[in-house]
């Protein structure tokens, strides 16, 4: 079997020999035309999103996307839709059966409990949330209809053990889905560990370039049957032009992934002693009390991570974030910039005045050289004295 790297570079280019081309051509359809009635009846019998049939169902480009994340995930198919938060939310809606019950872990990306909470239960199905494995078999029932992961957890950055998720599920024949998006495919094999469904926001590493909204969904076609359905009667729809920006992206995941791990791990090992910060979670530092099940589930660390400064006031908090001139101020990552942004819910991120305790800072970690990175960071850091 060819190494990942060597696929990256080679999947998805067979529609670029019929042009001579290195790179594949991006082709956009909303009708797609066929030479007689015979192929225009087969178009409905393959598969949705994977055949030439209308521009919803996806376009050559759309599937050479689709068979490459699928192969570098190690699962048969994949699903390409508009973006990361409508992957989460196709596999959550395909789950969400009258009378049952979905299970989600805490910490989750916010927006993905969100739709649960406030737009699932609306159709009567019931969510919780468990916080560990032990609350995970509490609540697990016959009714229990998903159970959704996301490793390591959006801003808290906890690990929860995947394979033991896995072998409750399995005792129950309940599904488990899991947003994978922050080891990219590289990092994390998912489907190795037992997850069923796994979800890439391709927005972030895939694509890589902080310029495309896409999700992906991988699987087998039997697992994925009843989300490629749910997919196709929603009119769920990812971009030809979005496909063919992340194929491009992808080419170069490889390199980029480990040069944001360098880089992480040389900016997490200097944070974690400095003197303003009480705590950095970052399962790949040895103090993080998710390390160990790190190095179990990962091959690699990925760029983003989180901080707890010491109390600070307000004006210092402001001074030291408006003083940095590497690092972006904004949500996502990903992509090869520094970014950071406050750590704190999506309905708070609006107030005024948060508490001077306990400030949690996001970090994603780019491709600039480490060093500048530290620089800036430490003379931002000065500023928290203010
Ligand atoms: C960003 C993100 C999403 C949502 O992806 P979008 O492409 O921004 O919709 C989902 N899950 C995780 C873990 C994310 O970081």
């Amino acid at each position: 079997m060819q190494h990942q790297d060597t696929k990256l570079i080679h999947l998805g280019r067979e529609s670029s020999k019929k042009i001579q081309s290195v790179n594949p051509p991006l082709v956009r359809a909303s009708t797609t035309t066929f030479p007689d009635l015979a192929s225009f009846k087969s178009s409905y019998q393959g598969i949705t999103f994977e055949t030439a049939r209308y521009g919803r169902s996806g376009t050559e480009t759309t599937f050479e996307l689709q068979s490459t994340i699928a192969d570098i995930c190690a699962a048969e198919s994949c699903i390409a839709t508009s973006c990361g938060l409508s992957a989460c939310t196709a596999v959550l809606s395909t789950y969400a059966k009258l009378g049952g019950e979905i299970l989600i872990q805490k910490d989750c990306y916010q927006p993905s409990i969100n739709f649960a909470l406030n737009v699932l239960i609306e159709y009567g199905v019931k969510v919780s949330l468990f916080d560990d494995i032990a609350e995970l078999n509490q609540l697990i029932t016959r009714k229990t209809k998903l159970i959704f992961i996301e490793v390591p957890t959006s801003l808290t950055m906890k690990l929860i053990d995947v394979k033991a998720v896995a072998s409750i599920a399995k005792r129950y024949n309940v599904p488990v889905a899991c947003d994978s998006t922050w080891g990219s495919p590289l990092f994390f094999d998912a489907h190795k560990l037992g997850v069923t469904i796994s979800i890439h926001s391709a927005t972030k590493f895939i694509n890589g370039h902080s310029d495309v909204m896409l999700g992906a969904i991988t699987g087998s076609y039997t697992d994925l049957s009843d989300i490629r359905q749910w997919c196709e009667k929603n009119g769920s729809y990812a971009a030809p032009d979005s496909c063919w920006m992340a194929l491009r992206g992808l080419r170069t995941l490889s390199i980029r992934m480990h040069q944001h791990q360098r880089n992480a791990r040389y900016i997490a090992h200097w944070l974690n002693k400095h003197p303003f910060i009480v705590r950095v979670a970052f399962p790949a530092l040895t103090s993080d009390p998710y390390h160990s099940l790190w190095k179990k589930q990962f091959t690699g660390a990925a760029g983003p991570f989180t901080i707890e400064l010491k109390t600070c006031s307000e004006a210092a908090f402001t001074h030291f974030i408006n003083s940095l001139k590497l690092f972006g101020l904004g949500t996502s990552w990903g992509g090869f910039e520094s970014l950071i942004m406050p750590a704190i819910p999506h309905h708070e991120r609006s107030k005024d005045k948060l508490p001077d305790k306990s400030r949690l800072v996001r970090l994603h970690i780019g491709l600039e050289h480490k060093k500048d990175l530290r620089d800036d960071l430490a003379q931002a850091l000065e500023k928290l004295k203010t």
